[in-house]
């Protein structure tokens, strides 16, 4: 009689106890893991436009803001899932979220954002877009949150002041009230950030470069953790 016949009971036994030790393991890592996702907070991450509506368009380059705004989101996330934060994003492709491009695709646009919103749950909304104005000496980033809330305007002072903070900064603002659909569809902190004026030639080239846009998206990013990080935002949002 071999070894393994004199001691398959013994064997058998063992095989038992590791299948049924590495169940364990794996059933409690799943819990765990489910429980830390639940105690992940979540941003939203809104990227402007998209499809057949691309937005305000460079004044030298004819660049699409909509471009522009994917690509800042897409840093954003970045740097929130590096931060531990659950990201949804809103858009993640250059495709808007209308459907058909048939009459109403605007409306059915922002209902589907609002909806993406109103089902994540989210800590914070950043909707990203870039500024257009008729006088093309106007410049810098400017960030809008609405006024009934007073957390989307904590929100708006935080991100405002870490974009006037950056070296390329050459004109300090207030975060301005917005009366748009992103800020009113929920009653999560929610800013708009128009990161610059395509309609002026110097913030057109800045937004262009990659460095820029990363910098831009630290600065975002700064801000809103400097919100979350706050007593009064943890109490509510933690
Ligand atoms: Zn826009």
């Amino acid at each position: 009689m071999n070894f393994f016949y004199r001691h398959r009971a013994a064997l058998g036994a063992a095989a038992l106890l590791l299948t049924v030790a590495f169940t364990l393991t794996v059933c409690f890592c799943a819990l765990a893991g489910t429980a830390a996702e639940a105690h992940r907070l979540t941003v939203v991450l809104d990227a402007g436009h998209g499809g057949v509506d691309g937005g305000v368009v460079g004044v030298r380059t004819g660049t699409k803001e909509s471009d522009i705004n994917l690509k800042i989101t897409f840093l954003l996330q970045e740097r929130f899932e590096e931060a531990g934060f659950r990201v949804v994003l809103t858009r993640r492709t250059e495709a808007g979220l209308y459907g058909m491009a048939t009459s109403g695709y605007k409306k059915r646009d922002m209902q589907k954002r609002a909806e993406i919103i109103q089902t994540s749950s989210p800590s914070l909304v950043i909707s990203v877009h870039q500024n257009f104005f008729s006088l093309p000496s106007r410049r810098g980033a400017q960030v809008f949150f609405k006024e009934s809330s007073e957390s989307s305007r904590s929100l708006a002072c935080d991100i405002q002041t870490a974009l006037n903070a950056m070296p390329e900064c050459v004109k300090r603002s207030d975060p301005l009230k917005g009366d748009y659909y992103i800020l009113n569809c929920s009653d999560t902190p929610s800013v708009i950030v128009e990161c610059g004026f395509l309609s002026n030639p110097e913030d057109e080239a800045l937004l262009l470069q990659e460095s820029y846009r990363r910098k831009l998206a630290d600065a975002v990013t700064e801000g809103a953790l400097g919100f979350l990080s706050s007593s009064a935002n943890l109490r509510n949002f933690g």
